[in-house]
């Protein structure tokens, strides 16, 4: 079938499913809620061969390997930057790592047709027998044949059609940040980590503009009831919870006022019980998201192959959409099954962080981390679907 397809969310699984349904010669309008694409820079890594394929199968595969930054060290000092112990490349990056950012201007690029709407979001949807009828804040009310909810943890399409955010998003006790901010000059290469019982702080060179540096931030927190989008308000949750370290904290701290992207969200995971309903679909985070999981980015791009190439083989959209469901998420059940690498990153308690260094300070605890993290999990087998 090819028809009008509507995607909320144009961050990594909006811009690929986009991508390869304008290919398939789907209509493409995708409607995201930021002025214009985001720029976060951390970095995000794909591993193990149904990345791979997918991406290859998607014509990115050598744009993507001549961006790929290596993966860095991660060393993790204490309060006078001292060394406690480092962790290899593969526990952040993956068999090709790069900024997020790029991906999404990759993505982006490759749109062709697509028509993006920036700084508009989806108000309403009301489906009938041919077709869904969606309502926006800016834009005038229009019909589609096929919505996608790629609009991540927080999904506005989910809400609507689905069922409210507090019976699909189970918080895990933790929020992280992330920022830009100017670099001082004497960064290397490495990321640089800091612990207090509960908090981590990290500092890393951008890799690609020596003048600007990234600043990360994760700690437990009781209540995450910061208004979404309020830097003031999430200023001050930092401020409270990383009140009197130091390291480089306070530096950290005083430059998130004048970051160009702040990154601000709960460490939760997603669960929906059917990721489609008649006409409309999830995708991504929105269907089953896992915050710091390490597989996020890989499980969407596949996610989007794989329901952009059912859709493109068959008329029938809800078969399209079991298809794609009973392929994927097996796979998702696996990437969120790997314990919460949040409690590994900030330990909550004296003890809790003196034993995490002892167990990730040693070559075989380093190894049972890695391997009890969602980063192993396999994705499906392409070539036998
Ligand atoms: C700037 C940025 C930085 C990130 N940093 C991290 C990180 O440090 N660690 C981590 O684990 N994950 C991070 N993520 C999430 C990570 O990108 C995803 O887990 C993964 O790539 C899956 O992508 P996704 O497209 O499904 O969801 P997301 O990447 O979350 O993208 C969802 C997109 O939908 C948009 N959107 C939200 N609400 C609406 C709405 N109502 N209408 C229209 N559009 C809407 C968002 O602005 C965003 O562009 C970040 C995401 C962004 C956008």
């Amino acid at each position: 079938m090819a028809g009008t397809v509507l995607i909320s969310g144009a961050s990594v699984a909006g811009p690929a499913a986009a991508f390869l349904l304008a290919r398939a010669g789907f209509d493409v309008t995708v409607v995201e809620i930021a002025p214009r694409r985001r720029t976060g820079g951390y970095a995000i890594d794909f591993s193990g061969p149904a990345h791979l394929t997918v991406l290859d199968r998607m014509g990115l595969l050598d744009d993507l390997r001549a961006r790929a930054t290596g993966g860095r060290t991660s060393r993790f000092v204490d309060e006078t930057g001292r060394t406690l112990f480092t962790l290899p490349p593969e526990f952040t990056g993956g068999d090709l790592e790069l900024p997020r950012a790029e991906l999404s201007e990759l993505l982006h690029g490759r749109g062709g047709t697509v028509g993006y709407r920036y700084g508009d979001t989806v108000t309403a949807l009301q489906e009938s027998p041919d077709g869904v009828r969606v309502s926006f804040r800016q834009a005038p009310t229009q019909r589609f044949d096929l919505v996608i909810g790629a609009d991540g943890m927080h999904s506005v399409v989910r809400g609507l059609a689905f069922a409210p955010e507090p019976e699909c998003v189970t918080y895990l006790g933790y929020q992280v940040a992330g920022w830009d901010l100017p670099h001082t000059g004497d960064l290397g290469r490495e990321i640089l980590l800091h612990n207090r019982p509960g908090t981590l702080a990290g500092l890393s060179a951008d890799v690609r503009d020596p003048a600007r540096a990234d600043a990360y931030a994760l700690f437990a927190d009781p209540s995450p009831d910061v208004p979404r989008g309020d830097r003031e308000a999430q200023h001050r949750r930092l401020g409270q919870r990383y009140a009197g370290q130091g390291w480089r904290v306070p530096e950290m701290l005083a430059a998130f006022p004048g970051a160009t992207d702040v990154y601000f969200d709960q460490v939760a995971r997603v669960a929906v019980p059917r990721w489609s309903a008649g006409r409309i679909v999830l995708l991504g985070d929105a269907a089953c998201g896992a915050t710091l999981s390490g597989t996020g980015t890989g499980l969407a791009v596949v996610a989007a192959y794989v329901l952009a190439r059912e859709l493109a083989r068959t008329p029938d959209h809800r078969r399209a959409f079991e298809r794609y469901e009973r392929i994927i998420r097996p796979y998702a059940d696996r990437c969120q099954g790997g314990a919460s690498p949040a409690e590994m990153l900030a330990p909550a308690g004296r003890m809790r962080l003196r034993l995490r260094d002892l167990v990730l300070g040693n070559p075989l605890g380093r190894a049972l981390a890695l391997r009890s993290s969602g980063k192993a999990a396999a994705g499906p087998d392409l070539d036998r679907l």
